[in-house]
């Protein structure tokens, strides 16, 4: 079990991120960290122990991105260390993403991107899933769908359970989730939209909560959002 949750609206993203941090910690309290999509690069924070570390040193950098996906781990592959800790980022700096599972196929994926030439800095399987996804992104043409695309090609690629959110540094005003054995659910606001493992996460703060179906995929962009399955019909 780990907790997972992402913003994207017209405030600030670290309050309420580091608030619904707080609110999932009963799902994993080995380490916790944070991603803002800053526009031109990510920033992040990644601190082992509990979320109040985190806090603190999310404190000190301060971020006024209004785009951000945090994580409280459980750890399930990889020892509890700063660099296991999620969020992830993909080799190339395109994309950041936290997971809420385990990818049982990891091993012959990672050796399939590593013969690609991908380089790995963490232990987990889900930096795999993570890489997956810059891959394929790597290889389709430019266009607007190209990142859910590639979000679309990498995930049934993988078996086992995740639930996830992820961020391209191409698509400063878009947020994907998706979800197959893992919970996932998509908060509405009036001047936010959330991804959570679980409500709890963004009370007070959304007025709806929709729930994913195993196999679908909710794409938050702006203030819209839809939800297809992998297939890219309408859910
Ligand atoms: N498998 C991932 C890790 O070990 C996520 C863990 C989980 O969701 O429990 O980092």
């Amino acid at each position: 079990m780990c907790g997972i949750i992402g913003y994207l609206g017209n405030g600030i993203a670290q309050a309420p991120l580091i608030d619904g941090l707080r609110r999932l910690e009963y799902r994993g309290y080995d380490s916790a960290g944070v991603a803002f999509h800053e526009g031109s690069e990510f920033s992040m924070a990644r601190e082992t122990g509990r979320v109040k570390n985190l806090a603190e040193s999310v404190q000190k950098q301060s971020s006024n991105a209004s785009l951000g996906i945090a994580h409280t781990r459980w750890a399930t592959h990889g020892a509890v260390t700063v660099s296991n800790t999620h969020p992830h980022v993909s080799h190339d700096g395109k994309f950041v993403m936290v997971h809420n599972g385990v990818i049982e196929n990891f091993t012959v994926l990672k050796r399939f991107l590593s013969g690609k030439g991908i380089d790995f800095e963490s232990e987990t399987d889900s930096e795999v899933l993570c890489n997956l996804i810059a891959f394929h992104y790597s290889e389709l043409p430019e266009g607007e769908e190209r990142f859910m695309d590639a979000v679309r090609q990498a995930l049934p690629q993988c078996r086992g359970a995740y639930g996830i959110a992820v961020l391209c540094l191409d698509y400063p005003d878009t947020m994907i989730g998706a979800r197959r054995g893992s919970p996932l659910v998509v908060g509405l606001g009036d001047d936010a939209n959330f991804i959570a493992s679980d409500a709890s996460a963004f009370v007070g703060r959304a007025k709806e909560a929709v729930f994913l179906n195993d196999g679908e995929l909710a794409v938050l962009q702006g203030n819209d959002f839809r939800i297809t399955t992998l297939e890219g019909q309408e859910a």
